[in-house]
């Protein structure tokens, strides 16, 4: 299965929310190969003298043939192409049925290939070219009928395009709809992904969601033999805070050191709640001696904020315990472990200061 569609669509690979973009990529790639096929089946008809049409259609179909096989070489593995490549199978599809109008006069039916046509337009190039094209297939067949070699009575004429109108109509409906739920599924997911893996109060990752980035974060660091850290920060007497100022303001001293935490670190770095009062921040690319000097400075701008609860300012500080890795292996239990003990270690020493890990700790 997995080599099957390597076959047919090459290398690609969709980001999370570009399903519809990936529907659109994988329909233009098998349509390009049915088209060609069925249009080579045709051949092999008139080869084989079972199908009998005029010489010019021929050349129209093999061209359409071949042409549909290079889009579909030029698309595959290039998603970036897509629509370049859908304008182009569009301009090679309407005039192959243009062919077929004033070529194979003898087939009445061959009308309904305009027809087939829209929905593709719609799924392929959108709402705006898909009603483009239904107007201007509509306008293209009435004003053209009376030139073909046998032209349609105007009784069959009129039901043509009063049905192309109807079957462009019904496609822009549906097809605004469906892009609309697909745009607010779409949303909806990101939001649900968003508030499984963030702690509400704060709007940083919660433990679940910080642990795993730091496991990528951790396989990406040993990859590149590079250093990381991490920073263990326990704010001091927060429960006094609670019981002093309430709840409330407990909850205002943490978003205040929740924006100053975010502010210290660079966007490559990553910080989780992963308790009440206690956070935690991996540093990608840091050895112990950077992440010391980032956690005293994060404990010196932590001791200055002083939040506003109520008509008074509050002093807050911060107990934080640096660990860095050791070896290549180490997993994130193991190195936030370690900060933990370091963290403990800065409190038994008197609170507010930072502390690192040693194996005398
Ligand atoms: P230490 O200096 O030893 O860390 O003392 P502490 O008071 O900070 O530590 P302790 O673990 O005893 O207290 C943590 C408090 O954090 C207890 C809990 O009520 C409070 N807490 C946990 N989550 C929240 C929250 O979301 N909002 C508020 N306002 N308080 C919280
Ligand atoms: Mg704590
Ligand atoms: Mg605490």
């Amino acid at each position: 299965m997995h080599t099957l569609k390597k076959m047919l669509y090459g290398n690609v690979a969709f980001l999370e929310g570009e399903e519809y973009r990936a529907f659109q990529f994988r329909f233009l790639c098998i349509v390009l190969l049915a088209g060609a096929g069925v249009t080579a089946l045709l051949l092999i008809g008139v080869a084989t003298a079972a199908n009998h049409i005029d010489m010019r259609h021929v050349g129209s179909m093999t061209a359409f043939t071949i042409l549909s096989l290079i889009v579909w070489l030029l698309l595959r593995g290039q998603p970036q192409r897509f629509i370049t490549l859908a304008w182009v199978y569009e301009t090679v599809c309407l005039l192959e049925y243009v062919s077929a109008l004033y070529f194979v006069s003898e087939d009445e039916m061959r009308v309904i290939w305009f027809f087939t046509n829209i929905p593709g337009v719609y799924i392929l190039l959108g709402q705006r070219p898909g009603m483009l094209i239904t107007i201007a297939t509509i306008i293209g067949l009435g004003a053209g009928n009376s030139s073909l070699p046998k032209p349609y009575s105007p009784h069959a004429i009129a039901t043509l395009l009063a049905a192309l109108a109807y079957f462009g109509a019904f496609f822009h409906v549906y097809g605004a709809r469906s892009i609309s739920y697909f745009v607010r599924m779409r949303e909806s997911n990101r939001q649900l992904r968003h508030i499984a893996s963030h702690d509400p109060l704060t709007d940083l990752l919660n433990a679940g969601a910080y642990y795993a980035t730091c496991d990528q974060l951790i396989h990406l660091a040993n990859r590149h033999q590079q250093h990381f850290s991490v920073l263990f920060v326990d704010l001091d007497h927060f429960k006094r805070i609670n019981d002093t100022y309430g709840h409330e303001a407990g909850d205002i001293v943490l978003k205040a050191v929740t924006k100053q935490l975010q502010n210290s670190v660079r966007q490559s770095d990553a910080v989780g709640r992963i308790g009440g009062e206690e956070f935690s921040v991996f540093l990608p690319d840091t050895d112990l001696s950077g992440a010391t000097k980032l956690a005293e400075s994060m404990r010196s701008e932590i001791e200055k904020l002083m939040p506003q609860i109520g008509t008074q300012r509050i002093k807050v500080t911060a107990s934080i315990g640096v660990a860095s890795c050791e070896r290549s292996e180490d997993s994130m239990a193991a190195i936030q472990r370690r900060a933990d003990q370091a963290m403990y270690d800065a409190k038994q020493q008197g609170r507010n200061r930072v502390s690192c890990f040693t194996q005398t700790t």
